[in-house]
């Protein structure tokens, strides 16, 4: 979440889909504020972790998806992949492993997932080196199986471009290109089979490293096109979206590097009020775990 400015996309348009998630107002320090509602929670949260330098993906996701300040375990912010001392963390906390267990004595909960689809390519990569990214390392340890290509058909799916178009040219399989809208309306219908869904976008980071205010906006856009709709598509009284990011990055497209800024937090839907706390990366996981254990 940063200042506003030409280097801060964000600032630099209307962007309809994300404001859907915080009442109308920009993403951007000056608007974006702390709101809390029984159906809606927005905030800055911290995401250096009280650890010296540039937050980074290892360590920040590993936070993220454990609870665990695996950056003060590191000693150090790290990235891309997973720090050596946050795997043991991963393995035994990571939140599909704590949803599993969760589910075991509530059948209700459901299954989860990750609808990202790999590429073969990808797979076969991290399996040679041994080298997973934190997501794809938190499925393997929790015994979830990766979505491949052949899923996007299926519909059970989501490719990381939301449309396929970028999946298709890197990965060279034969995908059905859609709309962010179809890719929305996918979601929510997902949503109404699973009990936790996560997506993750990493085009922001890309794009943010690349300092191209133009591309900067093109992944915007795309992304702001699919949460338009899928706020449009869920159904809130069963559902809740969360939506957050392991650092700063295209928020200030002055800088090559990640960013010290705060990072956006939402929680919208049935089980927001749970999420008025959260105030750092480390809290996000235990307030899902926490709401899904309130009856
Ligand atoms: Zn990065």
């Amino acid at each position: 979440m940063g200042n506003s400015s030409p280097q801060n996309p964000f600032s630099q348009s209307e962007w309809k889909g994300f404001n859907a998630f915080s009442n109308g107002r920009r993403w951007t320090n000056a608007e974006f504020g702390d709101f809390a509602s029984d159906e809606l929670v927005f905030k800055s949260i911290d995401a250096s972790l009280g650890v010296e330098g540039l937050p980074q993906s290892g360590t920040g996701q590993s936070t993220l998806f454990t609870g665990v300040n695996c950056s003060e375990l590191a000693g150090r912010h790290y990235g891309p992949y997973p720090h050596s001392s946050s795997k043991p963390v991963l393995k035994d906390q990571n939140i599909f492993v704590q949803w599993k267990k969760e589910a075991q004595t509530n059948a209700s909960l459901g299954r989860s997932v990750f609808l990202n689809a790999f590429p073969n390519r990808f797979v076969k990569q991290a399996e040679l080196k041994n080298r997973w990214s934190v997501t794809t390392r938190c499925c393997l340890d929790a015994g979830i199986p990766l979505r491949r290509i052949e899923s996007l058909a299926k519909g059970e799916a989501l490719a990381a471009d939301l449309t396929g178009l970028g999946l298709k040219q890197v990965s060279g399989s034969s995908i059905s290109v859609i709309t962010e809208e179809k890719a929305a309306n996918r979601t929510a219908h997902l949503c109404t089979k699973y009990g936790f869904l996560l997506y993750e976008n990493f085009l922001t980071d890309k794009v943010g490293h690349e300092q191209d205010i133009r591309k900067a906006e093109k992944v915007l856009a795309s992304l702001d096109r699919f949460l338009f709709q899928l706020n449009e598509s869920l159904d809130y009284s069963k559902t809740t979206v969360i939506i957050t990011s392991d650092h700063g990055n295209i928020e200030d497209l002055g800088t090559k590097s990640h960013t010290m800024n705060p990072v956006p937090f939402v929680a919208k839907g049935v089980l927001a009020p749970h999420f008025a706390k959260v105030s750092s990366l480390m809290d996000v996981t235990p307030a899902i775990m926490e709401a899904i254990r309130t009856p």
